[in-house]
């Protein structure tokens, strides 16, 4: 790197959609910032794979920073692609109970608690409507039982969102360095000491933003009591079927990893299914599932109606960097640790990672993080 005697004031590790917020919430803060990246480009990471729904808040326990940044995070994703031009859609979501469901009584009673957990979060938008609602609003769905409407949720291109983050700090002048694999961090006198396989640089602060590799960047600062289990989720994609105007979800079963397999919709009126939870050993490995076809072709029948097995090809997987163990019965909230002063970890950014993106960064500004 010739930037490799430069003392920079922050040095962010990766740069997925996490570390190209960071990047420009500093960049706009003054600082001077050197964002590493080991692949060729940004936004290939977890950032490259995902459902791109900018979710609004319901799942996760009051007051949590998943159920805050999300809340904040999905009001300041949608301003901001307004005023970037990133292309998004509020077009809402539906949380059913089909009328069919196994246990009808048990789900919408936990349709009535995933109601409950969003209004105390404080996630807007969020109503139960009648069946007969449902039915106006998605005439080609069978009818339901119960069901919420989320308003404000929505689908963004990622993509976009993330190269305008990293423009958004190029232009107040960040340095992207790619091909630059970190290697090593020590404690310097002047702040950090890093290695990478682009050369070395120094920066007073450093954010570990590596997403799948975020703990093992952690252990290089003696950070190891946070291990990433790779959980898998892959996709189909809908084929001459009814176009849907929501997002369609089921209610979640009491400890899923995922969300169950739902309806995300794509910006270009494409329709997939997906992703299920499977946890797996390697991060990396994205080979494709066809023998998944069976049990989404039911998972989604039981959503969203009679469907034929030619109607549901692969799609592609992505990979979540959970800190949940197989058997641990709950998910981790998102983890900010400094770890030592002056280096914070950001770890188990996992959904509804996007849509926090920006709330993520902005409370490491508010605390004098960056
Ligand atoms: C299947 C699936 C569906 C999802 N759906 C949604 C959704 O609908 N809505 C939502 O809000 N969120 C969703 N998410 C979550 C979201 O995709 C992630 O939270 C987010 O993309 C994480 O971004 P990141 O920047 O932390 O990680 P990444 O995008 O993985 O970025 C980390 C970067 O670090 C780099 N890196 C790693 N190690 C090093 C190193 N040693 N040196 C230099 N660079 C390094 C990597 O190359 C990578 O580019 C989903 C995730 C998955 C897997």
């Amino acid at each position: 790197m010739s930037e490799s005697e430069e003392a920079f004031d922050l040095a962010i590790i990766g740069a997925g959609v996490i570390g190209c917020a960071v990047a420009s919430a500093a960049a706009r803060a003054g600082r001077s910032v050197l964002l590493l990246e080991r692949a060729a480009r940004e936004g290939t990471g977890v950032t490259s794979r995902n459902s791109g729904v900018v979710h609004s808040g319901l799942y996760y326990p009051p007051g949590s920073r998943k159920a805050r940044t999300c809340i904040q995070g999905q009001a300041m994703l949608y301003a901001w692609a307004e005023r970037h031009r990133v292309a998004h859609r509020r077009t809402g979501k539906l949380v059913i109970v089909p009328a069919g469901a196994a246990r009808v009584a048990e789900a919408v009673e936990a349709l009535h608690a995933l109601h409950d957990n969003a209004r105390r979060s404080g996630a807007r938008g969020c109503e139960l409507i009648s069946p007969d609602a449902v039915a106006r609003l998605e005439p080609a769905l069978p009818r339901c039982a119960a069901a919420m409407l989320c308003r404000e949720s929505g689908i963004v291109d990622v993509h976009e969102l993330t190269r305008s983050l990293l423009a958004d700090a190029c232009n107040r002048d960040a340095v992207l360095v790619t091909h630059a694999e970190v290697t090593s961090i020590k404690p310097s006198p002047a702040g950090f000491a890093l290695e990478s396989t682009r050369g070395s640089a120094r920066a007073q602060r450093v954010v570990n933003a590596a997403g799948l590799y975020a703990d093992q960047i952690a252990r290089m600062l003696g950070l190891a009591e946070f291990t990433i289990h790779p959980c898998r989720g892959d996709y189909f994609r809908l084929r001459r079927t009814p176009t849907f105007n929501h997002l369609i979800y089921p209610v979640r079963a009491p400890g899923d990893p995922g969300l169950g397999i739902h309806l995300t919709l794509e910006l270009d009126g494409g329709q997939r299914v997906g992703p299920d939870a499977e946890y797996v050993d390697a991060r990396e490995d994205f080979g494709p599932a066809e023998h998944k076809h069976a049990m989404f072709l039911a998972a989604t029948r039981r959503l969203l109606g009679p469907l034929s097995p030619d109607q549901l090809a692969y799609d592609g997987c992505g990979i979540r960097p959970k800190l949940r163990a197989p058997h641990e019965p709950a998910d981790y909230d998102f983890i900010v640790r400094e770890q030592p002063t002056g280096c914070v970890h950001l770890l188990g950014i996992e959904s509804p990672g996007v849509t926090a993106a920006l709330a993520i960064a902005e409370e490491l500004r508010e605390r004098s993080l960056l």
